[in-house]
């Protein structure tokens, strides 16, 4: 490839991952399965082994030195990450396990204030994790579920969401960034245009976080969740940020330790934000190694990033092309970090398989969008996924390996 890497070291960069350095049967690893899960930096390894080793108890509740040593690198987490995507305030930001935790807590409390006649809005770009939440809320509310079309591109259809968009719509849900498509929606326009109605905004953000700086006040929604493990953290944690007064005021999710303020035998009153909706002992070193994860990424140049990361889409996409049989799936013009993809005359399963054995690693299936494959009228795809570490050899390394694929299955 031509070129070079510009402004990023991604040699230096990589050298602080070590399982970039592993071999698969002999064969140099090619990671390109990101959008499932990142690998994670030295940085966030010594977090999670530091806090066991020197500082591990439980948080907010001990009388002695090691948990207040936990509270504060737990709490300074939190401050770190509401930073990160500029909270207003740090309260706003509530741990969860992952993105799907973080949309199930505002399916739950919105699920009760649902009812019927009123309308939920998602897109037929969703993961499961944003759709299967929302069909269900809709089912025990008798509320309406609405699934905003998108063009075979998999661009989003905006003037059909306008016109899906009405008085009775209590909630829109997207995703910031597509997992199987790869395609970035309009997040601020879609924001603007829902909040002209007075409904709710959630953004999906589980592959947005990691692909450029995002400010949630800037975007204007009500919720953003994102999960550590697509963003170079830990596995089993995430977050839900959303807006004080809606957080304060809705439905509680779990009840228990932590998140209450006064219990009688009868009675309970719930305690402030972000305790509210933390019931019993969270994941601290996992959010502590997503606080390193943060600061980590934080101080790496976003705008080399995003465009290291669109080169490698770029290139990937050229010879995607000009490959023989290859279709593409997913090719709108806003787009970042996936390419979704079909060999003509193989499966999916097929292709990752012989991939595998060359060391490439892929993700192949449905991509958790069952209903997105079925608008496509496909079971699913190969799909490459690229992040800040990848290079272009490494797309040149699945190219070779897919034209083994390609010989082996045609
Ligand atoms: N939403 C999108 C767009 C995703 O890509 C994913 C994970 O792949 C999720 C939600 C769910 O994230 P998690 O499994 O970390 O909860």
């Amino acid at each position: 490839p031509n070129g070079g890497e510009m402004s990023l070291d991604v040699a230096a960069l990589r050298a602080q991952f070590p399982i970039l350095s592993k071999t698969v049967d002999g064969k140099p690893l090619v990671y390109l399965d990101n959008a499932a899960t990142t690998q994670k930096p030295q940085a966030v390894i010594d977090a999670l082994v530091d806090f066991y080793t020197g500082t591990n108890a439980n948080v907010h509740r001990g009388a002695h030195h090691l948990s207040d040593e936990a509270t504060r690198r737990y709490e300074n987490a939190r401050t770190s990450v509401a930073k990160f995507i500029n909270a207003k305030a740090r309260e706003e930001v509530i741990w969860t396990s992952g993105t799907t935790e973080a949309i199930n807590i505002v399916a739950n409390g919105l699920g009760q204030l649902l009812s019927e006649g009123d309308e939920v809005m998602v897109t037929e770009l969703e993961h499961h994790a944003n759709l299967v939440t929302w069909q269900q809320a809709c089912r025990r509310s008798g509320a309406t579920l609405n699934v905003v079309p998108i063009f075979d591109s998999g661009e989003l259809d905006v003037d059909a969401f306008d016109r899906l968009l009405s008085e009775n719509t209590k909630l829109v849900a997207f995703p910031h960034v597509s997992n199987a498509l790869g395609t970035v929606n309009p997040i601020k326009l879609l924001t603007e245009k829902a909040k002209a109605v007075g409904a709710w905004v959630l953004v999906d953000g589980a592959q947005g976080i990691a692909h450029g700086g995002v400010d949630v006040q800037d975007i204007g929604c009500d919720f953003y969740a994102f999960s550590g493990h697509k963003l170079f953290g830990p596995t089993g944690i995430g977050c839900l940020w959303g807006k004080k007064e809606v957080l304060e005021t809705w439905p509680v999710w779990q009840v228990g330790g932590e998140m209450i303020k006064d219990v009688t035998y009868h009675e309970a009153t719930w305690g402030a934000l972000p305790n509210r909706l933390e019931a019993g002992t969270p994941n601290i070193a996992g959010a502590i190694g997503m606080g390193a994860a943060v600061d980590w990424f934080s101080a790496l140049d976003v705008n080399a990033l995003h465009e290291h990361e669109q080169k490698l889409l770029a290139y990937a996409t050229e010879q995607a092309e000009a490959f023989d049989g290859m279709r593409i799936i997913g090719t709108a013009p806003n787009k970042v970090g996936v390419l979704s993809f079909l060999l003509e005359g193989a499966h999916p399963a097929d292709v990752g398989f012989i991939l595998d054995r060359q060391g490439v690693a892929i993700r192949t299936g449905d991509n958790c969008a069952q209903p997105l494959m079925k608008r496509f009228g496909i079971p699913g795809t190969a799909r490459a996924s690229f992040s800040i570490y990848n290079t272009l050899e490494e797309v040149d390394s699945l190219f070779a390996a897919l034209k083994k694929a390609k010989m082996m299955l045609a």
